[in-house]
Order: C-alpha cells, then structure tokens, then sequence
C-alpha cells in the first residue's frame, strides 16, 4: 500500500532529478513506489544507525536536533552533484525534514526535492497517536510554498488527499467515511466532548481552519 502511495505521488507531484532517496526507515516503500512509476533510480543515500534513540521521545528541541544529526548520516559518493527527490511519509513539526534537507545540501546535492506520502498534517490527533498540538505541525503553521522555504528544499509537494485514497483503491466520501483521516482534513469522526467542554476557543479554531 505505501509503494502505491508512492507512485501516485510521482504521478500527481513529478519532478526531474537524478536519484529517488528514502528518509529512513519511513519513507523506504512510498520512495521504492515513486522510483518504479518515474522510471529515476532508488538509492540508499542516507544511512540510519539503529543504535540511537528514537527522537520522537525526547524532550527537548535541543536533544531532538542532536538525535537527528547521530541517527542519519549522508553517502556523499551518491549524493554529490545530484537531483535528489527525498520521499519521507510525512512532515510533523519540521525539525527531521530540516536536518536531512540540510544534510543533502552538505554531502553536495546540486538540488532537493521533497515529496511527502501523506496530505499535510494540519490537525492534531485525538484518538491516541501521539501528534503535538496544532501550533506546533508545521502544516498547520504555513502554506505549502512557505514550509519548502522553511525546510529550504528546492520544491515541495504532498500527495492529495484524493490521492491517498486513489492509492488505496477508493474514494473519499465524507458522507459515509470509512477512515479516519482528520488529522489531514479536520473531518473528526466524532464530537470532540473534551475539547468543546475544556476549551471553546480551540473549538472554534478548529471549526475555522476545516
Ligand atoms: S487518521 Fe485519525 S486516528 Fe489516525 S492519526 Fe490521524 S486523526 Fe489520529
């Protein structure tokens, strides 16, 4: 399913470049998927040590910037002078796609393309996975163009959310959901009871940004 995402990404968000490069481990399926449908090569061009700790459960920004810059390391021989199109499966905060973009930049690609295999993720998750609040997602922050800035990528681009389903081999019917995709939509699947009882502004706001 992520290799289908992946190549509807490349249909929907082509690009020429010379490498197709996976944030490991997560992007690896979306970017096999995206190099079979454009027909541009799959290279391991960044290396992840799997002895170091997750940064998702770090605390601080200053640790999680150092787990980033332990955890991935560039293959220079690949990368220099370069087209590079990073596939990671999704942007949350910014800081990972920050650091690899820089990291690419440094091992000499002559430019960076970043696809993402997911919409943007502009809401936070109620249900139990662990997102950060709203004003901490990036895409909840900026537009599209401006996290390309942000992140300083060369282009930026995300599979739709009729993509995604498309990839799945459906349609997206908000009438009739079959899954929840609120964090990309804000198209909660139930009353938020403890977010309109605790807090009527983010209520609001939420109801807004939809
Ligand atoms: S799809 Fe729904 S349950 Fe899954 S992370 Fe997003 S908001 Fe949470």
């Amino acid at each position: 399913m992520r290799k289908r995402i992946g190549a509807e990404l490349s249909r929907e968000a082509p690009v020429e470049a010379d490498l197709v490069v996976p944030v490991p481990d997560s992007g690896v399926p979306a970017a096999i998927g995206y190099s079979q449908e454009s027909g541009i090569p799959f290279e391991l061009g960044i290396i992840r040590s799997h002895y170091v700790g997750r940064t998702f459960i770090q605390p601080s920004q200053e640790v999680r910037h150092l787990g980033v810059k332990l955890k991935h390391n560039a293959n220079s021989a690949l990368i220099r002078g370069k087209r590079v199109v990073l596939i990671d499966d999704s942007i949350v905060r910014g800081t990972t796609s920050v650091k690899i973009v820089q990291m690419m930049r440094d091992a000499g690609a002559r430019e960076v393309h970043m696809r993402i295999a997911s919409p943007p993720t502009k809401f936070s998750c109620f249900y139990g996975v662990d997102t950060p609040e709203r004003a901490k997602l990036l895409a909840a922050q900026m537009s599209v163009e401006a996290m390309a800035d942000y992140i300083n990528a060369d282009s930026l681009a995300f599979i739709s959310i009729d993509g995604l389903y498309r990839a799945l081999g459906d349609n997206r019917d908000p009438a009739q959901p079959q899954r929840c995709d609120a964090c990309f939509t804000g198209d909660y699947p139930t009353r938020l009871t403890d977010v309109e009882e605790n807090d009527p502004a983010a209520t609001l706001a939420l109801a807004a940004a939809r």
